[in-house]
């Protein structure tokens, strides 16, 4: 076959009078491109994609004679001959027991100008008797532009018919996000090769339009997906169903067929089901467990059910609330506080000791740029308040604030007993943490004082090393060292009679004053887990030290600091 390039106006021309010809001849065929399931890459469809093989031009694209049909008002004899040969092909399939799959077709916006289209489409479909479901309707966002309100009749009537109906190429258009509230489409069809750079601004459009879909209960498909880091990107980020070269090209119908049934695996009619009931799972959600989603209590996400966290500002010392969500609110109320404004009140009040503590470690986050985080009692309930420096200018700081009751979190409920056995003792000492001697890990469990340490650690005995050094009176510190030596700390505290080591050192506090503290060294009680000690240190109340027996103070001067 010689084929002929032809000009412009001359292969528009020959379209023009040939696509009877085309059609009846066969010279155009409906080619096939396989639909993948994200989460088992089973396939789980196809979409049609028409292919013009001339006998004097050869292959003529899509693009090259779909503007000219639409232009020359011909598009509709090419969308019936495809949704003929379609239906047909399945309803023969399905008679003769073989395997079919949802096919997805391309509606050209024209084809919504024949006023018999729904009718003749519903012939098609009862003369075939193939359920609804097993069709799609693609219509392209600029379809749905044109003649926005006959196109909302008409999407929502095939609805009524059965049919499932995708916006192709969503976000190529100006007016996307409009366009969502207006209609009802079941799924958006994204194009990779709109944003195939995998650049970071791409994959965060992508994932927020992902993100979007499942909150207002939309299925999504990619298209155009090359590439292995696309298709598993994609799949974290909860795309439903994927299709591209990276899977398949189009291949004619009846070949697509064959060869499908025999190197692919296919997805059943349940698991379609189920895969359609999970699509809208988020799980990178802030509440992935969070599944009602009703017209009537629209779950805003981050806002009605999302973190405790709080937007403040700070200017001149005085704090204020900008923003919060409801969570926040909610734990405040837990807290017994009556709202916001009664929190913010107390965190304006230095005078108070608990007020002061985290009004310090917001300098502290200030200074250092870092999460900074304070665990406090409160009702009994360990809780824990978390800060960050956003921006500041001036005099003005602003700070994004977290507060979690930890006891109500469902990990830390599992150890019911275990929280109340260390409740009262988060009363006592000002820090508590686990030793592990082995791996040389340090762990904060409760920390209620402004240091540096309170992150977990890997380097436990650099820690202590830091500690000793930058925190304890300088007399004290030979001694401290020894207390908290890592290398003998396993066989003091193993021997020690009542499980435990007690000692008093001179330390820093919060202000940077030196004041007395008891250091705590107490044995793990597992049995396996010999190796772990439990460090807790709390500041003595100097008044009722004062009140002690003259000698029973040289204990505090004179450096027998060990006590059994
Ligand atoms: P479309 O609906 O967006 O179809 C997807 C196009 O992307 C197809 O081009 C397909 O072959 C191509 N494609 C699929 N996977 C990949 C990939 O991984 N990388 C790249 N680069 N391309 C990929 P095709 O077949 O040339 O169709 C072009 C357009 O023509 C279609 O875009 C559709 O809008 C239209 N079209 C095709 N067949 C029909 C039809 O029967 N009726 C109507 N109304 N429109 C049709
Ligand atoms: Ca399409
Ligand atoms: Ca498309």
């Amino acid at each position: 076959m010689s084929l002929r390039k032809p000009k412009d106006k001359e292969l528009e021309s020959y379209i023009e009078s040939h696509i009877e010809e085309a059609i009846e001849k066969e010279w155009i065929q409906v080619y096939l491109q396989t639909n993948i399931r994200g989460l088992s890459k089973r396939v789980c469809g196809a979409e049609a994609l028409s292919r013009w093989i001339d006998p004097v031009y050869g292959m003529i694209s899509p693009g090259e004679f779909i503007p000219v049909l639409e232009k020359k008002r011909k598009i509709q004899l090419l969308d019936r001959y495809v949704m003929e040969t379609i239906c047909r092909e399945l309803g023969e399939r399905r008679r003769r027991g073989q395997f079919i799959v949802p096919i997805s077709m391309n509606f050209s916006r024209l084809d919504f100008d024949v006023p018999t289209l729904l009718q003749e489409m519903e012939e098609i479909m009862e003369k075939n008797s193939l359920p609804r479901n097993y069709v799609h309707i693609e219509i392209t966002e600029s379809a749905v532009m044109e003649n926005e309100a006959y196109m909302k009749d008409t999407v929502r009537e095939l609805h009524t018919l059965g049919y499932k109906v995708w916006m192709d190429d969503f976000g190529s258009g100006y007016s996307s996000l409009n366009l969502l509230k207006e209609f009802e489409f079941d799924t958006f069809k994204i194009d990779m090769r709109f944003l195939s750079d995998m650049g970071k601004k791409s994959l965060i459009i992508i994932s927020s339009i992902l993100y979007m879909a499942k909150e207002i209960g939309i299925h999504t498909v990619a298209e155009g997906v090359e590439t292995e880091e696309q298709y598993r990107f994609l799949k974290v980020a909860g795309c439903e169903r994927m299709q591209g070269y990276y899977f398949a090209r189009p291949e004619p119908m009846k070949e697509w067929f064959a060869h499908t049934k025999e190197s692919c695996e296919m997805e059943t009619e349940e698991d379609c089901y189920l895969y359609d009931e999970i699509g809208f799972v988020n799980i990178i959600s802030p509440v992935p467990f969070d599944l009602e989603r009703s017209d009537s209590s629209p779950s805003i996400h981050g806002f009605e059910t999302g973190q405790p966290v709080a937007v403040m500002s700070e200017m001149d010392g005085v704090l204020k609330h900008l923003n919060f969500t409801k969570p926040y609110r909610k734990n405040l109320l837990e807290l017994g506080y009556e709202g916001t404004h009664q929190f913010q009140d107390l965190l304006n009040d230095r005078s108070i000791l608990f007020t002061d503590k985290m009004r310090d470690i917001m300098d502290l986050a200030r200074k250092s740029g870092r999460i900074e985080a304070m665990d406090f009692l409160s009702g009994g309930r360990h809780c824990q308040f978390q800060t960050r420096l956003v921006a500041r200018k001036g005099n003005k700081n602003i700070f994004l604030v977290r507060l979690d009751i930890l006891s109500n979190i469902r990990r830390f409920q599992k150890n019911k007993e275990f929280q109340e056995a260390l409740s009262p003792l988060y009363t006592v000492y000002d820090m508590v943490f686990v030793f592990d001697l082995k791996e040389n890990l340090l762990n904060p469990v409760y920390v209620n004082e402004i240091y540096e340490g309170v992150h977990e650690s890997s380097n436990l005995r650099g820690e202590i090393e830091k500690f000793v050094e930058n925190k304890v009176y300088p007399k004290d510190k030979e001694a401290c060292w020894q207390f908290l030596n890592p290398d003998t700390m396993a066989e003091r505290v193993e021997s020690a009679e009542k499980d435990f080591i007690l000692a008093y050192f001179r330390s820093k506090n919060r202000k940077n004053e030196y004041v007395w503290k008891r250091f705590v060294l107490i044995r793990s009680h597992e049995r396996s887990k010999q190796d772990r000690v439990i460090f807790g240190i709390h500041t003595l109340n100097m008044d009722k030290v004062s009140m002690m027996h003259k000698e029973d103070q040289q204990i505090f001067q004179e450096g027998d600091f060990f006590e059994r």
